[in-house]
Parts: structure tokens; C-alpha cells; sequence
């Protein structure tokens, strides 16, 4: 067994992330989406600075947050693939909560040393507030972040076209969680940790492979 292995994230590679900006990260995720891939790093880092700020600022100003039913189920840990803390379900509308991928979330973070970040049962509020940011980041909130990103999509004499950046949402409801749940860094560092720790698991069939 590799020693730097703790719950199957190489030790090294979550010292490396927790040592970046949330916005250095949220770039790079950016970028891994293929309509992203030829754009500059530093352009996508400020895309996600800017996202995540909105979603923070978006946080402080909603007044009276949708209140969305939660529901808790398992399901979430998709070896190979990915760790779903939670979904958005417009039928009724409500939260899903995954809480085997909450409970490989906290153990992560003690596991890594991230509490100072991430206090104890932070996840599933954090899971919980992003959904509900989802909610909010449509009509007039969609605009002011399409806005705030700036991407130009086309610019006639003083008058400015900004195109939707795909992923600013997810970023800005990282942000808002972050403002929401109290956290001290978003959930974007936790979410690329999450990524790792997903890729590294195998199913319990190919263990022994
Ligand atoms: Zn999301």
C-alpha cells in the first residue's frame, strides 16, 4: 500500500490544492470543461474570483432564502467517478442530500487536516446552501453574474454584450455557500479534494484486480 496514500488522495496533492486560491482552483475547474480549453489561466482564475465573490455578496443580500425541503438518501459515492454531496430536484422542489458522500466529505477533511476551513457538520449545511443558491442564481441573479464575470461577448461602440460563462454558476454557488454556512474557504477546495479521492476509489470488484 503507498503510505502517501489517506482514504485514496495522495497526501501531497491536498497539501498542493489547500496551498492555491480558492480562485486559482475554481479556474482550473473551469477550465477542465472543453468549451473552456483554450482560455488562459489567469483569465479563467478571474472568472472564478469573480463568480465566487458574487455568490458570497448574493448571500449577504438574499433576503428570505427559498425554503427548500431536504431529503437524505444514499447513493452518492460514485467510485471512478464521483462524490455527489447533494442535488437540486425541481419536482417537488427540494435538496437531496447524499449522506454517504457527506459523511466521506467530514472524514476527508479530519483525515487532511482541514477543520480550521470546514468546521464539523459544515458539509451537508454547505450542500444544502449551494442548492439553494442554484434557486436563487436564475432571472435578475443570472444577469448581475453574467455581468460581474464579464466575459464580452461582443462590444458595438459603448454598448457591451456579456456572454453566460458555463460553470460561473457553479462557482458563485460555492461562494454563496461558503458566506452561508460561515465557512473560511469555499467549498471549491474541498470539491477538487472530493474529485481526487472520487478517481482514486475503485469499485469493490476491481479492488483485487
Ligand atoms: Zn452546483
Amino acid at each position: 500500500m503507498n503510505p502517501e496514500m489517506i482514504t485514496g488522495v495522495p497526501e501531497r496533492r491536498c497539501a498542493e490544492l489547500a496551498g492555491r486560491s480558492d480562485a486559482d482552483i475554481g479556474g482550473e475547474l473551469l477550465g477542465r470543461l472543453a468549451v473552456h480549453s483554450a482560455v488562459d489561466h489567469d483569465t479563467l482564475a478571474r472568472w472564478a474570483d469573480s463568480a465566487l465573490t458574487f455568490g458570497r455578496e448574493l448571500a449577504a443580500t438574499a433576503n428570505g432564502n427559498p425554503d427548500l425541503d431536504v431529503t437524505e438518501r444514499t447513493g452518492g459515492v460514485e467510485p471512478g467517478r464521483r462524490i455527489l454531496l447533494a442535488e437540486y430536484r425541481s419536482r417537488p422542489a427540494g435538496v437531496v442530500v447524499y449522506t454517504d458522500a457527506v459523511e466521506r466529505a467530514e472524514s476527508l477533511i479530519d483525515e487532511v487536516g482541514w477543520r480550521e476551513w470546514y468546521p464539523a457538520g459544515s458539509v451537508r449545511a454547505a450542500a444544502v446552501a449551494h442548492e439553494t443558491a442554484h434557486q436563487l442564481l436564475h432571472g435578475p441573479a443570472a444577469t448581475r453574474l453574467r455581468r460581474r464575470v464579464g466575459k464580452v461577448a461582443l462590444r458595438l461602440g459603448s454598448w457591451t454584450v456579456h456572454a453566460h460563462v458555463v460553470g460561473a454558476p457553479e462557482l458563485a454557488a460555492h461562494g454563496f455557500a461558503a458566506a452561508a454556512a460561515g465557512l473560511a474557504r469555499t467549498p471549491v477546495l474541498l470539491t477538487a479534494a472530493l474529485g481526487e479521492l472520487a478517481a482514486a476509489l475503485r469499485h469493490p470488484a476491481e479492488r483485487d484486480v
